[in-house]
């Protein structure tokens, strides 16, 4: 987990996305009925959406301010660990404190809590059961896709994942994983084919452009293999059929980004550049 695993998605909210369509669509409908009750409904749907995720937002923090990071023993040992959080209009899914990686720039070397949520699991890692019961708590309807994120790499727990990714797709919404790209050498299998229907996207962190420019910064405990190995699935993935890109944060630099672009053609998927994004 890093800022912009999550800052990602302001990226992709501040773009348009939902509202750049729903732009066109009005450009598209003038002087068309049908079209314009499709707009309105759309419309309708889309702030029925929001009402239901602040919903949601007021009855993860109590409907106060106390899910904030206090710091300190207190409240803050006495917590329930977070399996499901709601975060910019999404549904984040935190599986494990486990990872391959020891990034320096990991949020969680700073704190056990990410815009309010723990996410530092102090009670073990949740069965897909408790996910899914977290999961309930929410109203789906509100949202249109899960991401396993959160503090530790979601590899780890490819069994959870897979049941949590039946259910939300069973509940009419689409699953995207943000990985480090090493769940096959952590599983010491390729666990493309295991992914592949279970997950419709897949954000890999790329970092840097080369092995040597990403080990010192990301630590994986597999040496330079690691980044030899993202490399793979990424390949893997793209073989596959399964969606999926490459990621780098804007704060490595021009050159580095131009370097990382080079990188994901020579893989041959796409490379989004993110801002940095930093925790409240
Ligand atoms: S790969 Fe692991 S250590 Fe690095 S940012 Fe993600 S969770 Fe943190």
């Amino acid at each position: 987990m890093k800022n912009e695993r999550n800052g990602e998605n302001n990226i992709e909210k501040n773009n348009g996305g939902r509202n750049e369509r729903r732009g066109d669509a009005r450009k598209n409908s003038a002087g068309q009925a049908g079209n314009q009750n499709r707009e309105n409904r759309e419309n309708r749907e889309a702030r029925e959406r929001d009402r239901a995720r602040e919903r949601d937002r007021k009855k993860q923090s109590g409907g106060k301010q106390k899910n904030k990071n206090q710091g300190g023993k207190g409240g803050a040992d006495n917590r329930k660990d977070t399996y499901v959080y709601v975060l910019d209009g999404n549904v984040y899914i935190n599986l494990t404190n486990k990872c391959s990686n020891a990034c320096h720039f990991c949020v969680r070397n700073e704190r056990a809590s990410y815009y309010g949520n723990y996410l530092w699991l102090r009670h073990g890692d949740p069965t897909a059961e408790k996910v899914i019961a977290a999961l309930n708590a929410l109203d789906l309807s509100a949202y249109k896709e899960i991401v396993f994120c959160g503090f530790g790499e979601p590899t780890y727990k490819m069994a959870e994942m897979a049941a949590v990714a039946d259910y939300a797709h069973e509940k009419g919404l689409s699953t995207r994983l943000n990985t480090n790209g090493q769940g096959s050498l952590i599983n010491k299998r390729d666990i493309v084919p295991e992914l592949k229907g279970k997950i419709d996207r897949i954000n890999i962190s790329l970092n840097a452009s080369s092995a040597e420019k990403y080990q010192p910064v990301c630590r994986s405990q597999f040496g330079e293999a690691g980044y030899t190995a993202m490399l793979d699935f990424a390949r893997e993935c793209r073989k596959n059929g399964v969606e999926c890109w490459f990621s780098v944060v804007d704060i490595v630099g021009e050159d580095e980004v131009a370097a990382c672009w080079r990188v994901a053609e020579t893989v041959g998927i796409p490379l989004r550049v993110r801002k940095y994004i930093a925790d409240a």
